[in-house]
């Protein structure tokens, strides 16, 4: 089964990446995904878009070039009882959340320090993808936080970037917590976060380490557009409506033979 979706991918609104929306979109279309999302980083990083740039997202197209997109954002985990610098306003614009550490925001301390932050942002209810929390600054509890994960219905993310180009020494931890989600029966997203168009659903490595501990791929909920809108229709995301019309039409054979 190939993997359709991407639900993490950055653009030039946070000015370490370097793609345009439409650039996007059209490299989708081009390897044939389904759907891809936006996340731009939260407002605490240095580099991140204005908070605006989430309030206005509503102009964006839903779909282009048969592809559909959602509107995200990669939301900082504080290290202060603010928990994300995602409140419930900003939220209320988006279609879903990521939450993660990045060292600009959140100094590393120690494993207890992590492990309460990542579950404080699990528990916000405003995150629905725990994003790469394979870095080795962040060491945490992995079974704690898996197990908090999943009585809040949140994703553990499996960050392609983590095996070939950031977060160095990321592997044996992605490898830890792939193995703790399997066996904790959870599920995971796989996801490019890509800097720039060309990558986008790029997860290779992520869906070959998958098949390569026998991960069920279908708690792989990012698979199919189908299975990842089913999972944010649990969230009660208006965006799953919106996009119903194109999910049918992009179900049909017609369409898929394009
Ligand atoms: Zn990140
Ligand atoms: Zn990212």
């Amino acid at each position: 089964m190939r993997h359709l979706t991407d639900t993490h991918a950055h653009t030039v609104a946070s000015t370490h990446a370097y793609s345009t929306v439409d650039e996007y979109f059209r490299a989708a279309a081009d390897k044939g995904l389904a759907l891809f999302s936006i996340t731009d980083h939260g407002p605490e990083m240095p580099d991140s878009p204005h908070p605006w740039h989430f309030g206005n997202m509503r102009v964006l197209p839903r779909v282009r070039y048969g592809v559909a997109m959602l509107r995200g954002i990669e939301a900082n985990i504080l290290p202060s009882d603010r928990v994300i610098d995602a409140n419930e306003l900003l939220m209320s614009f988006m279609d879903f959340g990521i939450a993660s550490f990045h060292e600009p925001v959140f100094p590393p301390t120690d494993v207890k320090t992590h492990t309460k932050a990542a579950i404080a942002a699990i528990e916000t209810g405003r995150i629905q993808i725990l994003g790469h929390p394979g870095n080795p600054n962040y060491p945490i509890d992995i079974e704690e936080v898996i197990r908090a994960a999943r009585d809040h219905n949140v994703l553990i993310e499996i960050n392609n970037s983590s095996f070939v180009s950031s977060r160095l020494g990321s592997e044996p931890f992605c490898m830890d917590i792939l193995e703790t989600v399997k066996r904790l029966d959870w599920k995971v997203a796989l996801s490019s976060d890509s800097h720039v168009h060309y990558t986008v659903g790029d997860v290779d490595v992520s869906l070959a380490k998958v098949d390569a501990i026998g991960f069920p791929e279908e708690q792989v909920v990012t698979m199919t557009p189908e299975r990842l809108l089913g999972f944010l229709a649990e969230h009660g995301k208006p965006v799953v409506d919106e996009l119903a019309e194109w999910l049918a039409d992009w179900q049909s054979p017609s369409i898929i033979e394009l």
